[in-house]
């Protein structure tokens, strides 16, 4: 039996969780997953009710949990408030507070997808790679930061930081994830110009001498920007810090036709992990029944096979997600000229539908 904490939060949130959530209870139902939902508040929604974007009780309800599945945070509501209460503010918080490190973010095209991308096919057919992108750290946390007057005029300043031993654990994360892959690693860093890439590079060559078997290779973030949309194939796993992982992995979704595929996890050092899309709460589209859940309910099966131990229900997971796209059926971030568009509980229901055609 595991416990997982259900934190829909803004915009799309609450359509696309809803839709993983009728997975879960197929799942439940017919397949003795054993999963039980435990629901809480997390983001803008957790301050219009509480006043806060992390308020205590999801910090307990998480500590009591086996994982986390999450939607997403964010909305032009709240983007006048001070800045701890922003809903940004409350996600970032969990993760430090359960020091979820280590970001896997999967770029995998799907076939099926492969019009869908603004690349050309032969480029992107075949795509599978993942980035390793550091979470806790780097220069979303980095002090001293602020906004102050200096010599009358403002002046804003963050501070990128890393200690060795933070280094060190991503690298050791990318590195066995990437015995079970193609045995390759490329550490992306801008080691020319920053400090603080020279310690990460450092570190990355000394982890590397504990995985002979795997190739590392590095490179500076603004030709992997090149690179991955010129021969995205080249890559197996990347190893990034916080900042140059947040912009290569939205990249990189891209060139699998939508952000609204792509599911991540985000773990600690004993596994325990959150599991959410890569998306944010799209505001622009949030209550219209469009959004694209897939990431949504892909990301349920990297919480079985990453944090539950249980590979064979994930594998069902893809496989009914890939059967649905077999049948043509797409929600209209993903469809080109043709093609059958649904929204976003019709996608859900879909997804069950081929579940239960497996059974
Ligand atoms: P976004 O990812 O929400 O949206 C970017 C674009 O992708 C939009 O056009 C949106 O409509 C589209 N999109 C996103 N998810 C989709 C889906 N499932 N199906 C179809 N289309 C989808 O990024 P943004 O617009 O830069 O940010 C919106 C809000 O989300 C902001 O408040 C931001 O801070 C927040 N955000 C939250 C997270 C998170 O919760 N992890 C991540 C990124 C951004």
């Amino acid at each position: 039996m595991s416990k997982v904490l259900v934190l829909p939060g803004d915009g799309i949130g609450q359509e696309i969780i809803a839709q993983a959530l009728k997975v879960v209870d197929y799942l439940n139902d017919n397949n003795d997953l054993g999963m039980e939902l435990v629901h809480g508040l997390i983001g803008g929604a957790a301050y219009d009710e509480t006043g806060l974007p992390l308020p205590q009780t999801t910090i307990d309800a998480a500590h009591q949990c086996d994982s986390i599945l999450l939607g997403a945070v964010g909305g032009y509501q709240w983007e006048s408030l001070e800045r701890d209460l922003r809903p940004e503010r409350g996600l970032l918080g969990l993760r430090a507070q359960l020091d979820l490190f280590s970001n896997l973010r999967p770029a995998i095209l799907y076939p099926q997808l492969a019009s869908a991308s603004t690349l050309k096919e032969e480029v992107v057919s075949g795509l599978d790679l993942m980035i390793v992108r550091e979470l806790v750290s780097g220069i979303y946390f980095g002090q001293p930061r602020g906004i102050e007057t200096r010599d009358g005029e403002r002046y804003g300043f963050n501070s990128a930081t890393y200690s060795e031993s933070e280094i060190r654990r991503i690298g050791h994360s990318a590195f066995k994830i990437a015995q079970k892959r193609d045995q390759r690693v490329c550490s992306v860093d801008k080691a020319n110009v920053l400090e603080v890439c020279e310690l990460w590079r450092e570190v990355m060559i000394d982890v590397a001498k504990d995985y002979p078997e795997v190739e590392l290779s590095h490179m500076y973030v603004d030709n992997a920007a090149m690179q991955l949309v010129k021969a995205p194939k080249q890559f197996d796993v990347m190893v990034t810090s916080n900042l140059f992982g947040d912009v290569l992995s939205d990249c990189a979704a891209m060139l699998t036709g939508s952000i609204g595929m792509l599911p991540s996890a985000s773990l600690n050092k004993d596994g325990f992990g959150m599991y959410e899309p890569i998306h944010g709460s799209a505001p622009d589209i949030a209550g219209q029944d469009i959004a694209n859940p897939l990431a949504t309910i892909l990301s349920v099966s990297m919480m079985l096979r990453y944090s539950l131990n249980q590979a064979v229900l994930a594998d069902k997971i893809e496989a009914a997600v890939n059967a649905v796209l077999d049948q043509g059926y797409r929600t209209q971030d993903i469809a080109v000229d043709g093609e059958r568009i649904v929204g976003t509980s019709k996608m859900g229901d879909l997804v069950v539908t081929a579940l239960q055609e497996q059974a």
